[in-house]
């Protein structure tokens, strides 16, 4: 008995270093991988394509990204930098190569039923956010315990292909939320205790939830910062205002879930319907608006925009791209298409003002100096749906007004920055991973160019866009 108990001790252990020493090898070639795998050679040259680094700086045509081992080598113009014998060489003539997306509000599930149960979707939605582009995701809350952390394992060691996970623990929530996935949390004491259970066992950012109250949220954020972890925040009984003076890392959503224009909000209370009344009568332009993104930048609350989500409910908003839509089980197709139908008849919907109004808050932040973060959270009632849905987030930060170049360098370069890996990854440069996407077209003038995705590297290995996408075919919403 002792000896088989050591030997399965080992076991995790010896995977782990693999992980750890030949990551990429072990990603692509593993037999779940090598199905979609269609560049995994040592030294691969990307040539005659056009260079949008995530930086925000212009695109540069005509250059020559040279890939060794996952890490990229050079970057320069395509008649100078030098090939090495026995290269893979790929004439990228007519396409331009990004960073891969870091997209930072992101799940593992999606809206399955009735509201109160969301299924993991831990088969089809690491493939589709790779198959979009996004070589590194951040869940935005977690409904499913372990399963997060369990899949990320599985990614990092080949046994299933997405993106790096940056997980999130299980939600950090008061009580009084309808979904049974969710713990309602006892007091301080609690909140202590469940950021240092889950990050013991992996788990690096913390997310609380609308019904947290301030003892809690104050309790878990000093044991999330005492570890160097962070913590955002889709909140509602705290407001912004009280969130960052705790020192909060980020904020989901925006304005529209900020309860802080409430009148009379009473302390650790959600005023569910009185949030959206209050910002329907707000002027985004207006002093008391203004002065909270003036606090927000000047505390560093990094802010995510999650604009997929809040189109979906806004009426005269066009249906999921038709990929999208195929990708779904078809139950939850009909669920989402006869919802979207019934929100295009509706009169006078709050979010016909609402929406506009996110958009000039996320840009009105952004051209402040805030950090702001790209996400897509596919929930509501369906219809965002992961790959497809990261594409569409950057369309409509371009539609709120940042240059495509701006928008890229948020759905890059700015999660890069605040996960803290911006050495790593988030941009195109010499000495960074090879995570990388590859598009037909020029997004850096056109953004929905982004959606013409041909080939995901992640950690060198190229992967086929198109054959992803077309292997998860009916099955969003059932796994
Ligand atoms: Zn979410």
């Amino acid at each position: 008995m002792h000896s088989v108990m050591s030997i399965r001790s080992l076991l995790p252990a010896a995977l782990m270093s693999l992980a750890a020493c030949a990551s990429a090898q072990a990603q692509g070639g593993s037999p779940e991988a090598k199905q979609f795998v269609t560049t995994d050679a040592p030294v691969i040259a990307l040539t005659h394509v056009r260079v949008i680094d995530g930086t925000g700086a212009p695109s540069v045509p005509n250059q020559t990204v040279l890939i060794e081992r996952g890490i990229i080598r050079a970057v320069g113009d395509s008649a100078r930098v030098v090939i090495p014998a026995g290269t893979q060489v790929l004439d990228l003539t007519g396409r331009s190569v990004l960073p891969g997306l870091v997209m930072m509000h992101e799940h593992m599930f999606y809206p399955s039923g009735r509201g109160s149960i969301y299924n993991e979707q831990g088969f089809s939605f690491p493939r589709l956010y790779l198959a979009g582009g996004v070589t590194t995701a951040r869940t935005g809350g977690n409904m499913a315990g372990y399963a997060d952390l369990e899949l990320k394992r599985a990614i990092d060691e080949g046994r299933a292909v997405g993106p790096a996970l940056d997980v999130t623990a299980p939600y950090l929530n008061g009580p009084g939320l309808p979904v049974y996935q969710v713990h309602a949390l006892t007091g301080a004491a609690d909140a202590r205790e469940m950021v240092a259970h889950w990050a013991d066992r992996g788990a690096t950012s913390f997310k609380a939830y609308m019904q947290i109250r301030r003892a809690e949220l104050r309790s878990a954020l000093k044991e999330a910062h005492r570890r160097g972890l962070k913590v955002t925040g889709h909140l509602c009984s705290v407001t912004f205002r009280e969130a960052a003076a705790m020192g909060i890392d980020n904020l989901e959503h925006g304005l529209v879930v900020a309860s802080d224009f409430v009148k009379d909000k009473a302390p650790d209370a959600c005023p569910a319907g009185g949030v959206t009344a209050s910002i329907a009568a707000l002027d985004v332009s207006g002093a008391p608006v203004q002065a909270l993104i003036r606090e927000l930048v000047a505390r560093k609350v990094a802010l995510t925009s999650t604009l997929t989500v809040f189109e979906t409910f806004t009426p005269g908003r066009p249906l999921a791209p038709i990929g999208a839509i195929d990708a779904m089980l078809p139950e939850a197709r009909d669920q989402y298409t006869r919802r979207h139908a019934a929100i295009a008849a509706q009169a006078g919907s709050p979010w016909a003002a609402l929406f506009p109004k996110e958009m000039q808050f996320e840009l009105d932040f952004f051209r402040a100096g805030g950090l702001l973060l790209a996400g897509t959270d596919p929930t509501g009632y369906g219809g965002v749906v992961a790959g497809y849905s990261n594409h569409r987030e950057l369309e409509l930060l371009v539609e709120a007004g940042l240059t495509p170049l701006e928008a890229i360098k948020v759905g890059t370069l700015n999660g890069a920055q605040y996960l803290g890996r911006a050495a790593r990854i988030g941009s195109i440069a010499v000495g960074k991973r090879a995570d990388l996407m590859i598009v037909r077209g020029d997004p850096s003038v056109r953004i929905a160019d982004i959606t013409q995705v041909e080939t995901v590297f992640k950690d060198g290995v190229g992967y086929d866009s198109a054959q992803l996408f077309a292997s998860v075919k009916g099955t969003v919403g059932l796994h």
